[in-house]
């Protein structure tokens, strides 16, 4: 195992961001299947990686209508005791941390130990018979956009520049602009940021019953209904301390799971000097209660941080938050089962 160089240009070398460089990863770890799902508007393959033997649920019923039978096993299957623990990483390019430990977490589950050469053995323990799907790089658009390796040290300007772009004008476009577009006009823009796809879409709001535009969304949302996913675990990152973000607008029981998995989160990352976050529910509706309504699926955020120059974490330190929570996760699921009625 070779030691991590902090180049500045790079990164360490556990610190695997770009496109061509995950790609190489992908190709190189055995005991994952590597599907494309689809492409991106800008012609990038979008891939899920995948181990452990496929849940098989004979199904009857789509969620909505097996949910108000009062009988969800119509969708889930009967008797079906295999959990499905999806990762979802890169959906906004900017946030290259999660793309960055969907790598090295095909490497833990592989042989035990991250690009480091450090071992994860109650993660690995955790996901046991699971069946785990790893999507990396939801949005390879917003990805490939990106230049910097790491935004460590940088400030909040340099993460709005670089998530959220900046319109001709040379104002930055930032909250609520970028949410106020949906697809961002390209043509008013000098810089997109790593936000939309190519098309100028921002995945995690392309979640309108009957509206879906994007084929990355769509692709997803049909990936975590064949696998009938029972935990989608949606990576993002940001300037604050790590921490889970749930969903108040969820089916009944789902809010107290959302919780709970939350505070396993904050058990595993306090006992590593992570400065956890709080749990934080939100209102509304974004791709994550989209997956959770499409097939029941505890579905929560996560947000690990940049590591920007007012709460700074190390390269090493971020790659903990995230590999750190994925076993907090792992734990909750092993132990209780993610749905509500599993444990
Ligand atoms: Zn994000």
């Amino acid at each position: 195992m070779s030691h991590p160089s902090d180049d500045e240009t790079r990164g360490p070398e556990f610190w695997v961001v770009s496109m061509p460089d995950i790609e190489r990863h992908l190709d190189s770890v055995p005991g994952w299947d590597v599907v494309e799902l689809c492409r991106s508007p800008g012609g990038r393959p979008v891939y899920a990686c995948t181990r452990g033997p496929k849940k098989q649920s004979e199904r009857t019923a789509n969620f909505s209508s097996a949910y108000h039978s009062g009988q969800p096993e119509a969708f889930w299957g009967e008797h079906v005791e295999q959990q499905c623990f999806m990762y979802v990483a890169g959906v906004h390019g900017a946030e290259m941390e999660g793309p960055m430990a969907a790598v090295n977490l095909l490497h833990v589950i592989e042989n035990g130990r991250d690009l480091r050469g450090e071992p994860w053995p109650a993660l690995r323990k955790a996901a046991g018979e699971m069946r785990l799907v790893v999507v990396p790089v939801l949005n390879p658009d917003g990805r490939a956009r990106v230049e910097p390796v790491s935004l460590v040290g940088g400030t909040g300007d340099d993460l709005r520049y670089w998530n959220q772009g900046r319109w001709k004008d040379g104002a930055d476009i930032g909250y609520p602009d970028c949410k106020r577009h949906q697809p961002l006009p390209l043509d008013e823009v000098e810089f997109p940021g790593g936000y939309p796809n190519d098309d100028g879409y921002n995945l995690m709001h392309d979640c309108t019953p009957g509206d879906i535009r994007t084929a990355e969304v769509q692709a997803l949302l049909e990936l975590a209904l064949d696998e009938t996913s029972d935990c989608m675990f949606n990576s993002h990152s940001y300037e604050l301390s790590p921490g889970v973000i749930g969903y108040s607008t969820v089916l009944e029981g789902y809010a107290q799971r959302q919780r709970e998995l939350s505070s396993s989160v904050e058990e595993s990352l306090a006992a590593r000097a992570l400065r956890p976050r709080a749990y934080h529910e939100a209102s509304g509706y974004n791709l994550v209660v989209a997956l959770h309504l499409a097939c029941g699926a505890l579905a929560v955020t996560f947000e690990g941080p940049h590591g920007l120059r007012e709460n700074p974490y190390t390269h090493e330190q971020i790659l903990d938050c995230h590999l750190g929570a994925i076993e907090g996760a792992l734990n909750f699921g092993a132990e209780r089962g993610f749905r509500p009625g599993t444990g």
